[in-house]
């Protein structure tokens, strides 16, 4: 059965991708401000952008295995499963954190409008002075006569919140509750008067994040997702699914960045060097142990069971792993990694292992994106410290 789904896959995207294509890293910006709505549209249409989401909010039905293959294969031709950069954070974030905690109202006028790209979403959790310890966020909620809710503080380091219209916040509702059971999480409108939004121009020249001020901002009091100050609950909810979401693909992404490092290592004729032979040979038993742990995680979500603080461990190897592989692929690409070269793969285009070997521009973005991805999502010290007293039973 999963094998006939995999063909299934597989004809839907020859049918569907151009005939000469290359992977979406290889299209110019021009190139992929056409290709992103026509395709989004080819995907919805053949039950590929909400793959994950069950038919009651408009989404495919998948089950977790056909939703692997899904992932592995797009990977595997270099096609997107999204067409924006805030799609992420309502396919893979807010979304499933709404089916869980959500009411039906907010399932209802949420869904079709993310499914349909009306709603661009970012996430609101980072404060200054609240990153690794979240909880001691200070942005304030009160409620009006109404009920509705008036919001007032500051976010740092939110994702492509210059495209986003809604965010989901975390917000604190009772100031005199311990810091964890004094939080609620919101869906908030960008567009009004009370939202500020200011890009954060980062040393690449380009502003990914932003902050985002709220002063007297608004949202309506049928926003709240989950028990009012037990937000902190639908929090971890949520950043369990942004750590351990898609650890197939995971899996196949490392697997074909490893035969393009084997093609590069081969093009440049350092196939019998030692010292390359011995840290291919590591990233090879790395990429391996990959596999078998996304495997395991696709097997236990198979069974229904939720991904708890597993998450933290496939989110801390493949991090930590990314970033040694790719200083061997700069170290490989020498003097060219100096200079973007060919295909890119950014926050904008989204992964790229299809490229040539000889595209600088992927190595060296993915070796960008890899110095990023142990610090978003919680960083790798606070991935330690949950795996030592959640999973392993240590002492806090
Ligand atoms: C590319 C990128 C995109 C991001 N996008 C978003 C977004 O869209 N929305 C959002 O809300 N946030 C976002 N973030 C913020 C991210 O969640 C925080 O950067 C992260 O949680 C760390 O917080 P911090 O930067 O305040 O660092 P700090 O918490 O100040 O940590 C500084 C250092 O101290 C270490 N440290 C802190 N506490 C401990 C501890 N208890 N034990 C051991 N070590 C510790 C950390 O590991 C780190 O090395 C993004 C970050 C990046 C890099």
């Amino acid at each position: 059965m999963s094998e006939d789904f995999r063909s299934t896959v597989r004809a839907f995207l020859e049918t569907n991708l151009p005939d000469d294509w290359r992977g979406i890293g290889a299209l110019t910006e021009e190139e992929r401000a056409e290709f992103a709505p026509q395709w989004r549209k080819k995907i919805f249409d053949g039950g590929y952008l909400a793959y994950e989401f069950p038919k009651e909010v408009g989404g495919s039905g998948y089950g977790v295995r056909e939703a692997a293959i899904i992932q592995e294969e797009f990977l595997r031709y270099g096609a997107p499963l999204t067409t924006h950069p805030n799609d992420s954070f309502f396919l893979k974030m807010c979304g499933p954190t709404l089916l869980h905690w959500g009411t039906e109202k907010q399932k209802e006028f949420f869904f079709p409008k993310a499914f349909s790209g009306e709603h661009k979403w970012c996430q609101g959790y980072s404060e200054p002075g609240a990153g690794s310890d979240l909880f001691a966020l200070r942005t304030r909620a009160t409620r009006d006569a109404n009920g509705d809710f008036i919001i007032n503080g500051q976010k740092i380091w939110t994702t492509q919140a210059f495209s986003a219209n809604w965010i989901f916040a975390l917000v604190r509702t009772d100031p005199d509750a311990p810091k964890a059971k004094g939080i609620s999480f919101l869906l908030v409108p960008l567009d009004q008067p009370g939202v500020e939004v200011r890009p954060i121009r980062t040393m690449s020249g380009k502003s990914e994040f932003c902050e985002v001020f709220f002063t007297d901002a608004r949202t309506s009091a049928d926003m709240l997702v989950g028990p009012e100050n037990g937000g902190a609950k639908v929090a971890l909810t949520l950043l369990g699914f942004e750590r351990g979401s898609g650890a197939a693909g995971t899996a196949m992404q490392h697997k074909m960045t490893l035969e393009r490092l084997a093609r590069l290592i081969n093009e440049r004729g350092l196939a019998d060097d030692p010292s390359v032979r011995q840290r291919f040979g590591w990233c090879v038993e790395r990429v391996d142990a990959l596999d078998a742990m996304a495997r395991q995680i696709v097997d236990t979500a198979a069974e229904g069971a939720e991904l708890g603080p597993e998450s933290s461990f496939i989110k801390l190897y493949a991090t930590e792993f990314d970033k040694i592989m790719l200083e061997f692929a700069l170290d490989v690409l020498g003097p060219d990694a100096l200079e973007y070269q060919g295909a890119r793969s950014s926050v904008e285009v989204g992964l790229e292992p299809k490229g040539s070997p000889l595209d600088s521009g992927v190595w060296i973005d993915n070796y960008h994106l890899s110095r990023a991805a142990t610090i978003y999502g919680g960083s790798s010290q606070v991935q330690r410290t949950t795996i030592g007293e959640r999973i392993m039973g240590l002492p806090r």
